[in-house]
């Protein structure tokens, strides 16, 4: 519960409100995790894709199609995804990768295809994702596609679908700007202030400013443990043949 107070002519008035009471519907925790009875987000034709999109001049550019510079393997050691026409190529159960750097509050802007033959459906097709740290937003091909809606492109994984889905065909580029917010901590380690994610899929906003509940996870839900700064991670699902490409950032703090 979000408990405030206010001075009005009537004296000191007390409003304690729902956390979630501006719009109800996205409260998590009025859902199971992976609820199917939530509803499907309205499908948003975004428009074509473009090309991609160039970074502002206060941008680090952490990959250009170039190398994996800016990129390790989990275990630090080398990327082991291949790059292919400008883009890095996932390698199936090769594993996730992430940033040499860490970054607190960051816009982060990702492009990313979904493989055009990909055989599976629901969760296994083109199932990636974007990290920051523990907080996942998820990448799947949910152009005609269903799957429980806290899973599909653009949610918050488990816990807040997209307000709407956005998704091109596979085979297309599509982008995510994402806004991260890095939840707060006190000196005991207890949040105080929780991560916020505003996510924009294909120029569509999906996450408008929410506050996740704790890390993103599957099937499960976890508590929040302290951390700073943290990597910015692409998962591999073990799926299909993803595609990033064109990928900054800028930090906001
Ligand atoms: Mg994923």
């Amino acid at each position: 519960m979000h408990v405030s107070s206010r001075l009005s002519s009537g004296g000191l008035i007390f409003c304690a409100t729902a956390a979630f009471a501006v719009a109800d519907d996205r409260n998590p925790f009025r859902y199971q995790i992976h609820d199917s009875n939530r509803a499907q987000p309205p499908v948003v034709d975004p428009g074509s894709a473009g090309p991609p999109v160039p970074p502002p001049a206060d941008a680090i550019v952490l990959f250009d199609g170039s190398d994996f510079e800016h990129w390790r393997a989990m275990d630090g050691s080398e990327v082991p995804w291949k790059l292919v026409d400008g883009a890095m190529q996932v390698v199936p159960e090769s594993g996730d990768i992430r940033t040499k750097r860490t970054f607190g509050d960051v816009q982060l802007h990702v492009e990313f295809k979904t493989y055009l033959d990909s055989p599976g459906s629901g969760q296994s097709r083109s199932n990636s994702g974007v990290f920051l740290g523990p907080y996942e937003v998820q990448v799947l091909d949910s152009y005609e596609n269903e799957t429980y809606p806290d899973g599909m492109v653009g949610a918050l994984y488990g816990q807040y679908p997209p307000l709407v889905n956005a998704a091109r065909p596979p085979g297309e580029w599509q982008t995510f700007d994402i806004i991260y917010r890095a939840p707060v901590f006190n000196d005991a380690g207890v949040m105080v202030r929780p991560a916020r994610f505003t996510v924009f899929h294909n120029n569509v906003l999906v996450q408008d400013n929410e506050e996740l509940i704790g890390p993103t996870s599957h099937a499960i839900r976890q508590h929040y443990h302290a951390h700073g700064n943290v990597p910015i991670r692409l998962q591999d699902h073990a799926d299909d043949l993803m595609h990033f490409r064109n990928i900054w950032v800028r930090e906001l703090d």
